[in-house]
């Protein structure tokens, strides 16, 4: 793939990419209605990470915004919030779906998940990642409420709402188009659908 090139997330699967220090990826929500799970990993050495946990307390918030910096497990600036287009509703609380979430939700056999999805991508890059890090779950809806619970709500984004992010080393971005049709997340239709990405140069 070329810088530019408009990139799809198959619905209910993964995709990654190689990304310079420097270089730009635009995330596009094509339908609006879909929430991917985002990782990054440091190129040279998989076992450094984006990290939800770490990058909290740097922000000193849930959800990062424009200008706000992601950090690796090693408190290392990974990304760049650039610009986000979307209302900026997203969410670094949950953990990647995977077959046991399914069980869960009462599913029989098998079912697409994230963490399948991730190391499927990173495959495609003869990659293997060492673990799965919390993903910056991007669109995700999880508003926490005073009383400190939770709840999976659809997204909030539009058709075509877009999230740049800026590499600060160079990385390997893996995606997930969730195929979480369980619960609504993914639109109050369950129904998971393809996203897009352009790498920007
Ligand atoms: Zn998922």
């Amino acid at each position: 793939m070329a810088a530019g090139d408009l990139i799809e997330i198959p619905a209910r699967r993964g995709k990654a990419v190689r990304l310079k220090k420097g270089q730009r990826i635009k995330m596009i929500n094509t339908h609006g209605t879909q929430v991917v799970d985002t990782w990054a990993f440091n190129a040279d050495d998989l076992h450094e990470f984006m990290s939800m946990e770490h990058t909290r307390p740097h922000i000193g918030k849930f959800i990062p915004a424009v200008g706000d910096i992601m950090y690796t497990n090693k408190r290392r600036p990974i990304l760049t919030f650039v610009e986000d287009s979307s209302p900026g509703i997203h969410d670094t609380i949950i953990a990647a779906c995977d077959r046991y979430r399914y069980k869960f939700l009462g599913v029989e056999g098998y079912h697409d998940n994230c963490t399948d999805n991730l190391f499927a991508g990173m495959k495609e890059l003869g990659l293997t990642p060492p673990e799965v890090p919390s993903p910056l779950n991007m669109w995700m809806n999880i508003p926490v409420k005073p009383d400190h619970s939770l709840s999976f709500e659809p997204t909030v984004s539009k058709p075509g709402d877009y999230v740049v992010l800026r590499a600060e080393m160079d990385v390997v971005m893996a995606f997930s188009a969730c195929p979480q049709d369980i619960l609504p997340i993914n639109g109050v239709g369950l129904k998971p659908v393809e996203a897009h990405f352009q790498v920007l140069g």
